[in-house]
């Protein structure tokens, strides 16, 4: 079962690897949008982190709500609402139990997607998030070990891509040939989920 300090432990390693991984998302942001997808999630996830330290929620669904609430309001680009609705929608979707098992937390991922889907407007294939979200939870039933590497696969598989949402779509066909960040953040994200196992 997972409870609110697995939780916990997921925003915290993600919060770890997007300091880490920092530079290298702002760099691919560079490429084909205006480079600081890096700096932002930086400042989102060193919010979460303080926040989930100083109120210590007490459900899986709380540690969520508080961590998409903390993006939202911290997080200035697309990137903030989106993520913040994906969070959000799968705590709400995690309801108020004090722990859940791996297939509801796979479920309640799924409608947190859907939520991305419906306020950002993109589908399989647009070259964002989405590609690395949707391969993961296809994934998922098989672990979260084979979710994150779907995730990675989804986030490479980026980039022959053209961008059809997002900053990188005013580029056009010059958005091709190179890994969306957004997609290179989810997978960051699937891959904390694996650690908090561990
Ligand atoms: P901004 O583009 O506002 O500077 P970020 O750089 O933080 O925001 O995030 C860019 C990432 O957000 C993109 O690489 C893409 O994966 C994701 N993104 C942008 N628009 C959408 C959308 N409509 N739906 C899903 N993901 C999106
Ligand atoms: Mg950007
Ligand atoms: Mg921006």
């Amino acid at each position: 079962m997972l409870d609110a300090d697995f939780f916990r432990r997921w925003m915290t390693a993600t919060a770890v690897s997007v300091d880490r991984e920092a530079q290298r998302l702002t760099d691919l942001d560079s490429a084909i949008g205006d480079a600081d997808h890096g700096s932002n999630l930086q400042r989102g996830f060193t919010a979460v982190r303080q926040e989930l330290e100083q109120e210590r929620p007490g459900t899986p669904g709380e540690v969520l709500a508080l961590a998409g609430k903390q993006l939202i309001s911290k997080v200035g680009g697309a990137s903030g609402p989106l993520y913040g609705t994906l969070l959000r929608r799968t705590g709400k979707a995690l309801g108020d139990a004090p722990e859940v098992t791996e297939a509801q937390l796979a479920e309640a991922l799924r409608s947190g997607v859907d939520g991305v889907m419906k306020l950002g407007g993109a589908a399989p294939g647009d070259k964002t998030m989405i590609d690395a979200l949707v391969p993961a939870l296809d994934a998922l039933a098989d672990g979260f070990a084979a979710a994150s590497a779907a995730a990675e696969q989804g986030a490479r598989d980026t980039v022959p891509l053209q961008a059809r949402k997002g900053r990188a779509s005013y580029l056009g066909e010059r958005s091709i040939g190179h890994q969306d960040p957004g997609a290179t953040s989810s997978a960051l994200l699937i891959a904390a989920l694996a650690e908090a196992a561990e």
